[in-house]
């Protein structure tokens, strides 16, 4: 018997394949890690997984995540002499419905605009490829050939053997039962055999992550759901290297095991397990089989698979798994505690995730920042709703249910809603707003006619609200619109250090008279853009930092954690106590001058400025700023006004054709003026060079900021990626993830994609990247293609916004 180590660098809690997979990738850093697990490997999840291992995601560098699993599957079993049962047999997935069709051919696009292959087969390839099928109801299918499949046990056991094998310590019938913190750091885990000191602990513990984090004030919001899938005998015929099978409008999946077939899906009902916590000594342990549960999947996949009919069922395997409320796993470092790490909530892909998932959770503890941006999956993406289990659970059950069903471009969830409401939310929807969701966050999407139902219906075609946000969008060109944006995000720094703290952190040049606003971003060491945010100076010692709803967690935490030690200054999230109302288009200066006695001429009150201005008895703080290429304002008031302020802005703006417009239109008319949106168009793996920002960056200023060193490094050498606007003709229908190509070869793909109703063109975003350098007459000498749902389409591409700033202001 071993015995404990008193001290280690890193403690990973968990030995399923996440916590091998990280302690692998840490040891084989170099780094002191010592891997826990309260029974023994692989007993709480991983021992049941069926073992298909998909690579393709919506998002590229979850897609490069999983690739990587799929690397290092490759080379596991040579490296550690362990079977892994890994096998690159390949993916399939079938369509069949015209619009499945398309969904399916625009993920072939994705994969391509990756760089992975992915094949458009006709019914009769599918089938040549997988015999056992019936393809009547197949219209098409995409084959994948890097996918595979792997025996889950007997990989997390080839990942700790070379967890060993590399330094790592593990020890089994260990569980970690406390934390010792001191001072707000963490020195030790305590187990039952003894303390082990500790600068760092990565919480690797599948379902049981949720309990432990909340001991600790850390929130990872996932809930266990059953997940069910049935073992047959050998099946007569059965071919050897039978690719994997996804059958989405079955809502079944396949794979080949010992001469029979795995037969696993996703119901419309799915079970949640464990509601009033997971029982004691669950480990090694299956749920009852439930038959009737699996009877209409089973009848889907008679239709698919006739030899299912006579084919012996070895066990109908039901086991729980932590799942999610967006369907993607959780990783990173918690933000509210320091040295905390999570890799959990693996919505029954964490086969396919773990290799890539341990590397990227070792990469993350080592050097304090994953390898490449990982925000789709980053624990910062949740906020104030997440604290919730119950709602946390009916956004799950939603995500599991919709696994498999068609993911329609601007889908919204239907569940747990309405849960948080601006003050105009009932006014606004007794005006027709069809509201959207967001953190929680209840949004006006788009405003229906009158006698028309305020409802998305969704196609891949122009959808049925396009109309009325054309009308919105040129209320917004022409006269002036109302947006309700109270779910910005909205931050106080205040102390005697604000200024220079801020002015770190911050590439843009804070240090400003009271009354200025500043449009920065934040960046990271190697220059990537972190955050994107306006902040105003409301006093020498204050500033008021707005940013996106869906950014709340992120930006507080990066903010927050930023602040140079030593400095004086704390930060508050006042999200709550203001109200947002972005007042819009080239009357909005009438419309503002007919409710306040304030100056707001151009010159009383020019852009890039805010003030505190009164409008019905209320103290608005109004800043000068747009979104949308349009002479406007901002109005952040105290809620408690929300609704007077509206009122009178309505009543005055009413001569003005002053009309309420909700966020679709705020895309469209961004995409025309060209501003970038976080989390797509920028982001970690971005500079404010490559994006088209550098304006924003005081380097000329001799001041030191985070990332001055790179972007310094960037402006002598040149960028390897600049980001282009790129157009094709309204018929194009252009959602991002497009592949770009430049002279016939595939430079980048699409980061946001949309449509402009005043150029009339369909618009795209994205980075023409070239390892030699990319520069303007780069980009202009090319001859530009996008790939759209399997079909290449000729376009044109830009530098410059399609619709001139310069436009607005002269209007004004
Ligand atoms: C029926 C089914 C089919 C699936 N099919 C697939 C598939 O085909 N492909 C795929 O990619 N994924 C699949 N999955 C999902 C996959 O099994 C999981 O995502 C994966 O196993 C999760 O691994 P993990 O390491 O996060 O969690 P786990 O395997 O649950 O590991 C967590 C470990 O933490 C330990 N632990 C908990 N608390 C403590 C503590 N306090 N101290 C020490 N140790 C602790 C537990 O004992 C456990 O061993 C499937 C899942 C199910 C249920």
């Amino acid at each position: 018997m071993k015995h404990l180590p008193s001290s280690s660098q890193t403690i990973v809690i968990g030995g399923g394949i996440v916590g091998c997979s990280t302690a692998y990738h840490l040891a084989k850093m170099g780094q002191e890690v010592t891997l826990l697990e309260r029974k023994k490997l692989t007993s709480g999840t991983t021992f049941h997984a069926a073992g298909l291992v998909g690579q393709l995601r919506s998002n590229a560098n979850i897609t490069q995540l999983l690739g990587y699993s799929v690397a290092l599957y490759n080379t596991l079993e040579a490296e550690t002499g362990l079977g892994t049962g890994w096998k690159m047999n390949g993916g399939l997935r079938l369509a069949c419905t015209e619009e499945r069709w398309t969904e399916v051919q625009r993920q072939a696009t994705t994969a391509h605009s990756f760089g992975l292959q992915m094949d458009l087969l006709t019914p009769q390839e599918a089938q040549d490829l997988w015999p056992l099928m019936n393809v009547d109801d197949v219209i098409g299918a995409a084959f994948m050939p890097t996918d595979g499949q792997a025996n889950p046990s007997d990989i997390t056991q080839a990942l700790a053997k070379g967890a060993r094998m590399a330094g790592a310590q593990i020890f089994e019938d260990t569980k970690v039962l406390d934390l010792e913190i001191s001072k707000g750091k963490i020195t030790a885990v305590i187990t039952a055999q003894g303390r082990i000191a500790c600068e760092k602990v990565v919480v690797c513990a599948g379902q049981w992550t949720r309990d432990f984090a909340k001991r600790f004030g850390v929130n990872v919001p996932l809930v266990s759901m059953e997940h069910q899938y049935m073992v047959t005998e050998p099946i007569a015929g059965m071919p050897k290297n039978l690719p994997t099978l996804r059958d989405p409008d079955r809502l079944t999946y396949y794979k080949e095991e010992v001469g029979g077939l795995v037969m696993g899906g996703y119901e419309a009902n799915p079970i949640p397990w464990a509601v009033n916590g997971i029982p004691k000594g669950f480990h090694y342990t299956l749920l009852d089989s439930n038959y009737d549960h699996f009877e209409p999947l089973m009848e889907l996949a008679l239709g698919r698979v006739p030899a299912l009919e006579t084919a012996g069922i070895k066990t109908l395997t039901n086991g729980p798994e932590s799942f999610t409320p967006d369907g993607n796993f959780i990783i990173g470092e918690a933000p509210e505690l320091a040295n905390f790490f999570v890799g959990a909530g693996f919505n029954a892909f964490g086969i396919a995730a773990g290799g890539g998932a341990g590397m990227a959770l070792a990469e993350w503890v080592a050097n304090g920042a994953p390898p490449y941006d990982l925000w789709s999956a980053d624990i910062r993406r949740f906020g104030r709703p997440h604290h919730d289990t119950d709602w946390v659970r009916s956004r799950t059950v939603e995500a599991y249910g919709k696994h498999y069903t068609m993911a329609w471009p601007f889908e919204e969830h239907d569940s747990a809603r309405p849960c948080r409401k601006s003050p105009l939310y009932d006014a606004l929807k007794a005006q027709g707003a069809c509201f959207g969701e967001k953190l929680g966050w209840e949004r006006p999407n788009w405003f229906a006619n009158k006698g028309q139902k305020p409802q998305d219906i969704y196609s891949f075609n122009r959808q049925n609200w396009f109309e009325n946000v054309r009308v919105e969008h040129k209320a917004c060109r022409e006269a002036a619109v109302l947006f309700d944006q109270t779910s910005f995000a909205k931050f106080a720094l205040k102390g005697p250090d604000a200024l220079p703290a801020l002015n770190w952190i911050c590439a843009n040049d804070v240090d400003k008279p009271v009354g200025s606003l500043t449009y920065t971003q934040m960046l990271n060491d190697k220059g990537g853009i972190e955050c994107d945010l306006t902040i105003a100076r409301v006093a020498e010692n204050e500033f008021y930092i707005v940013t996106g709803t869906g950014f709340a967690t992120h930006d507080f935490d990066w903010i927050s954690r930023n602040i140079p030690a030593g400095m004086n200054c704390q930060l508050f999230d006042i999200t709550s106590a203001n109200a947002v109302l972005a007042l819009m288009g080239p009357k909005a200066r009438h419309i503002l001058e007919a409710v306040t006695k304030d100056d707001v001429s151009h010159e009383g009150f020019p852009f890039g400025r805010h003030k505190t201005i009164s409008i019905a008895a209320c103290p608005v703080r109004v800043l000068r700023v747009t979104y949308v290429g349009e002479l406007g304002w901002e109005l952040h008031l105290p809620v408690e006004y929300a609704s007077a302020v509206y009122a009178a802005l309505m009543q005055a703006g009413a001569a003005h054709g002053l009309q309420n417009a909700g966020y679709r239109a705020i895309e469209s008319l961004r995409l025309e003026k060209g501003y970038r949106a976080w989390g797509s168009d920028i982001g970690p793996d971005h500079t404010p060079f490559e994006a088209g920002l550098g304006w924003a960056v005081k380097l000329r200023k001799d001041v030191g900021f985070k990332g001055r060193a790179a972007m310094q490094l960037q402006k002598s050498d040149g960028v390897k990626k600049l980001m282009a606007c790129f157009t094709t003709p309204p018929e194009v229908i252009l959602l991002g993830r497009e592949t770009i190509y430049r002279n016939g070869v595939r430079v980048g793909w699409l980061s946001s994609g949309g449509y402009g109703y005043t150029v009339e063109k369909s618009i795209g975003y994205g980075y023409i990247r070239h390892d030699a350098g990319v520069n303007a007459a780069f980009v202009q000498a090319g001859k530009y293609e996008l790939e759209v749902a399997g079909k290449r389409v000729p376009c044109t591409v830009q530098l410059a916004p399609l619709y001139d700033p310069e436009m607005a202001r002269v209007k004004c």
